[in-house]
């Protein structure tokens, strides 16, 4: 990316700052956070404003524009490319370096006592706001929301708002009805004593509604919001998006479900308050416009209990997820297959690869498109973990290098994500030994069996024991979970060492992944990752009736073998992994045969040989 050339942008934003058309009241600093107005990680174009005034396009990264500075906030992930694409009005906040100060620090520093700090209150998270403001109001400064979005109206060709069509997902996906979990919500509010509760998150209203979209890139989802009471049910969603089959399958519903446009949330908001009794919950992770619009004695501030309904899949949704899991892994056999060829000849990238494996994944049923932007990497590039191919860094695959692949598909009965990592020439002692500890990280968390409702980050130190013994470690997460036929990651679990303060514990039903890695800095990545769901366990006993659960790999894509030191790993990971690749074969070798593809076949059972 060039680097892009903001005095003029930054000239112009510092006098909206002091025109009290715009704002309450002048602003010293103008915060420009990444965020859209759903706290959605994926974002559409016409929200990407920290780009916009900064030029730096990674995905994490806060900008802060005073009177007289330009400062940049992003993770180790990102210096390089931050630097690279930002002018030289911008300084570079390096996150994660313990010498460099929080926005809040910085701010309360750089501006002088009686200074006035504003947001847009849209933009970011109820909470997020709170510990600012404290924050600020310690160093004699205050935090004021700017409800016109300053970024927009500087921003001249600013793309629009995507109107994509809204379509039913039918309950032979769903599983249930939109009838059905309005009543367990409802029953969910009784507990929690709430009148109404209002959703922001695009996922969750997806969900609710049993409808998609596909206003944000490889997300499922539209924007939109919606209010649920004791007896009504409203969504919240531009008119025009609305298909007539999404229209005709709320009202098969047989319930009240009222379609009001988007921008109604707020008057709506203030009537419901002046006519219902009683409590209004908003999830915890609601931004601090729609938290504030609910005076705070009559506000739940709570996870939102569709986050929990949506990650304990149902009996439906489980075999959807199972079943495209299949599907896909035939396009994964088919493409590494092929890849093997090509990387002798020499003739593919990483681009060309990563786009001949969408289109072996479209060929399959009920594919709807990528459920993020493919990694697919070779040599130093895999190192990078966050790394997506670009035209400047595209690399040729061969026989030298290892490969990385990391790529998932959105299909109509479930969302997939899956890494494999290959070498097709003759890998190294040391890129052996790394592969065989990330294999047996996987193989550890496959197998675990642990109390109910457990917290994911009690097993993560098992994802990476192998590495440790020998000081080895890896910079992610082990595993995230997953929405059906929704975002790629999902809350509110996880596995991780980080704590996820919203996880409910591990329960049957959910699906995570499960992805140890290791990176050798500018020489090569590994990450393998499979999708496994909790299943109950078969154990001898069952201390005080907790019920034990484990997992289920549901990713059926072989594991090369040739990277595998096998004298690293015990008995017990030689027979998983062979009563894995046996799985392999059996439930991917069918579909790949009845779909007419001998040769990948052949391929199947040749990587799936039993090893030791
Ligand atoms: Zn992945
Ligand atoms: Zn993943």
């Amino acid at each position: 990316m060039p680097q892009k050339r903001t005095s003029h942008l930054l000239t112009n934003l510092r006098s909206l700052m002091k025109n009290t058309t715009y704002v309450p009241q002048a602003i010293n600093a103008y915060i420009i956070p990444s965020g859209d107005a759903h706290q959605s990680e994926y974002i559409a174009e016409c929200d990407e404003r920290r780009a916009f005034i900064s030029g730096f396009t990674g995905s994490a990264g806060t900008a802060v524009v005073t009177d007289s500075t330009a400062a940049l906030w992003t993770d180790g992930r990102y210096y390089l490319q931050a630097r690279q694409e930002m002018d030289d009005n911008w300084i570079l906040m390096k996150q994660g370096i313990p010498s460099t100060l929080t926005e809040a620090k910085w701010l309360s520093k750089t501006l002088n006592v009686g200074s006035v700090v504003g947001v847009d209150p849209y933009l970011v998270e109820s909470e997020w706001w709170r510990d600012l403001a404290k924050e600020l109001q310690g160093a004699g400064q205050t935090l004021i929301p700017v409800s016109k979005n300053l970024i927009d109206i500087i921003w001249e060709d600013r793309p629009k708002r995507p109107i994509k069509p809204v379509v039913p997902l039918e309950v032979k996906y769903t599983g249930r009805s939109v009838a059905e979990k309005l009543q367990e919500l409802r029953c969910k509010l009784i507990e929690e004593n709430a009148a109404m509760i209002i959703i922001t998150a695009l996922d969750e209203v997806a969900y609710l509604f049993n409808l998609r979209g596909s206003d944000i890139a490889y997300n499922p989802v539209f924007f939109s919001y919606a209010a649920v009471t004791s007896n009504e049910a409203y969504l919240f969603v531009n008119l025009s998006q609305l298909t007539g089959a999404a229209k005709d399958s709320l009202k098969a519903e047989g319930v009240n479900i009222k379609i009001l446009p988007y921008e109604e949330l707020s008057h709506f908001i203030e009537n419901e308050l002046a006519t219902l009794s009683g409590k209004v919950w908003v999830s915890n992770h609601s931004s601090q416009a729609i938290a504030q619009m609910v005076p705070k004695e009559r506000r739940i501030v709570k996870l939102s209990p569709i986050a929990l309904m949506k990650a304990v899949k149902n009996e439906t949704e489980i075999k959807g997820m199972e079943a495209c899991h299949i599907r896909d892994a035939v396009a994964l056999c088919q493409y590494f297959h092929w890849l093997e060829k090509e990387a002798i000849a020499g003739t593919q990238t990483e681009i060309s690869a990563a786009n001949y494996l969408q289109k072996l994944r479209e060929d399959q049923e009920n594919f709807v498109g990528p459920s993020f932007s493919t990694i697919s990497s070779v040599g130093p590039n895999a190192s990078i973990v966050h790394y997506e191919p670009a035209p400047e860094t595209d690399r040729k695959i061969t026989t030298e290098e290892i490969y990385l692949c990391d790529s998932g598909g959105q299909y109509k009965d479930g969302t997939t994500d899956v890494t494999r990592t290959m070498h097709f020439g003759i890998p190294s002692k040391f890129e052996q030994e790394c592969y065989t500890r990330v294999l047996k990280g996987v193989i550890s968390i496959a197998t675990c069996i642990f109390p109910s409702e457990v917290k994911g980050n009690c097993l993560d130190t098992l994802a990476r024991k192998a590495l440790w013994d020998v000081g080895l470690d890896y910079g992610h997460g082990t595993g995230h979970g997953l929405g059906m036929y929704l975002n790629v990651h999902e809350g509110p679990m996880g596995v991780s060492w980080r704590s996820y303060p919203d996880d409910p514990g591990l329960k049957e039903g959910m699906f995570l992944s499960d992805e140890p890695g290791y990176y050798e800095d500018g020489k090569f990545g590994i990450r393998i990752e499979n999708v496994v769901r909790v299943v109950k366990a078969e154990t001898p006993y069952n201390h005080r009736d907790r019920g034990f659960l484990t997992f289920k790999t549901i990713t059926y894509v072989p594991i090369q073998t040739k990277l595998i030191d096998p004298s690293l790993l015990t008995k017990k990971e030689v027979d998983w992994l062979n009563s894995y690749h046996m799985e392999c074969r059996n439930k991917v070798g069918e579909l790949l045969l009845q779909q007419g593809h001998q040769e990948a076949y052949n391929w199947l059972v040749r990587e799936t040989q039993p090893i030791g």
